[in-house]
């Protein structure tokens, strides 16, 4: 039996997926027809899809810089007891960085298993290393010397920072601080608001982006790196079915079908995007209306797991160390494996969730064991497509995470959770229109 509001979430649900199909078969359908085609190239893939794609992308990260600010100010500010900051704050730390490391020790020991890596694979091209932070860089980095800086560069643990310094000031200086508080919750109400309106663009942004995809996709190098390619799949799917399912149920008692089927909508849109802060309005919006998860919770755990926690990615680099090590033909011992293990955990940490950061981050780890760093131009060619499935688990493990702390703390309206429905309301800009037209309607009669 469905009811109205089910009907609506059918609705967005499927239009995003109907999207999504349409620009990967007229992608399809154009690459064949047309290939090699200058006009297809200049008009459609660098084109309308490349603007329609972009233009998506950029209204989201248009939310991100206040969406943060002004949830976490919020959150912070209407924590009553300011010791649960370093409570929440402790345990999501220390769940990211296990999940990341469950993450990558499964990724070394498939790849041990598979061995992908065929010693005869000759490194054609060669690929220049980005000089990654060192850690102590990293801690000074999250210091914002000048905060308008930060919030115009989009430096997320420099926000996250402010944010906490700044809200936890209001809480602390009375009746003015009340009023300052409520400022930011209605001023939070508008930018949910705002995210309501750029989710409507969501089916026509990701047909955008797929077309151009499948348009512009090379799979030249695809034979070479196939096992590479397969092993790196199979524990994404292994860490976002089995993994996180598992962990969800030991550490909330939370339904797992119920969690991935409300994650449906935020996997397709880092599956699109290929990036984790990009799907952060949409994150929030599931966690928050969907699932039931309190903002004081949820404002904290999701911008600082967009930034700093990417299980995915540790995957890929943990398969991709193993398999460079097997293509250059050096045995890597236990004691490599386990610094592999650290550098992968916390190499994503001060790295923004952007497209490819990972291949930046598995530089670092490739030093770390002293392999060849150029080893990455021969699985540069596949990292496309990984990068968005891979981006997919990483916010999904950001949402696990979220969901233990929020359990945990006891910041979780379960019913919520359990409820179908819950959330789609906010989501439906046609209700929201219809609403606005209806009471009109109303007044007149
Ligand atoms: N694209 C990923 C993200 O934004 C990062 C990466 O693996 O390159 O989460």
């Amino acid at each position: 039996m469905f009811t109205d509001n089910n009907e609506q979430k059918m609705h967005l649900t499927s239009k995003i997926m109907i999207g999504m199909l349409a620009g990967a078969l007229i992608g399809f359908i154009l690459r064949q027809v047309f290939p090699e085609s200058v006009w297809v190239e200049d008009y459609l893939t660098n084109g309308l899809f490349h603007i329609i794609g972009t233009m998506f992308i950029a209204c989201l990260k248009m939310l991100v810089v206040p969406l943060v600010l002004i949830s976490l100010i919020c959150g912070v500010s209407s924590l009553s007891d300011p010791s649960k900051l370093g409570s929440v704050g402790g345990k999501t730390i220390v769940f990211y960085l296990m999940t990341t490391a469950i993450a990558v020790t499964i990724a070394i020991t498939f790849a041990i298993m598979i061995h992908p890596g065929d010693a005869t694979l000759s490194v054609e091209t060669s690929f220049a290393a980005k000089e990654a932070p060192s850690i102590g860089q990293i801690l000074l980095d999250m210091i914002p010397t000048n905060p308008v800086k930060a919030l115009s560069e989009g430096k997320m643990l420099q926000i996250i920072v402010f944010a906490i310094v700044f809200g936890f000031a209001i809480s602390h200086v009375g009746s003015r601080g009340v009023r300052v508080a409520e400022f930011f919750q209605d001023l939070n109400e508008v930018v949910l608001r705002v995210v309501t309106l750029i989710m409507a663009l969501a089916p026509y942004g990701i047909f955008g982006l797929i077309a151009k995809l499948v348009l512009s996709l090379g799979m030249d190098t695809f034979e070479s790196v196939a096992k590479y390619f397969f092993t790196v799949l199979l524990v994404l799917f292994i860490q976002g079915l089995l993994v996180y399912p598992t962990l969800l149920k030991a550490f909330t008692g939370l339904s797992p079908s119920m969690f991935l089927r409300k994650m449906r909508d935020v996997q397709l849109f880092a599956f699109s995007t290929s990036s984790s802060n990009a799907t952060l309005p949409a994150t929030f919006q599931t966690l928050e209306h969907k699932m039931g998860v309190d903002n004081k919770v949820a404002s904290f755990t999701l911008p600082l797991g967009a930034t700093v926690n990417m299980d995915g990615t540790a995957i890929m680099q943990g398969v991709a160390t193993v398999f460079i090590a097997q293509v250059y033909n050096q045995d890597l011992t236990v004691a490599e494996y386990l610094s592999v293990i650290l550098t992968a955990t916390l190499a994503s940490v001060g790295t923004a969730g952007v497209p490819s950061v990972g291949l930046v981050t598995l530089a670092m780890v490739l030093q770390q064991v002293n392999l060849p760093v150029e080893g990455i131009a021969l699985i540069i060619g596949v990292d496309r497509l990984l990068d968005m499935v891979r981006t997919a688990v990483n916010v999904t493990g950001d949402s696990v995470t979220t969901l233990v702390v929020a359990t945990h703390e006891k910041e979780i309206d379960t019913k919520v959770f359990y409820d179908i429905d819950a959330g789609e309301k906010e989501l439906d800009i046609e209700q929201f229109s219809g609403n606005q037209l209806k009471s009109k309607s109303k007044k007149k009669s």
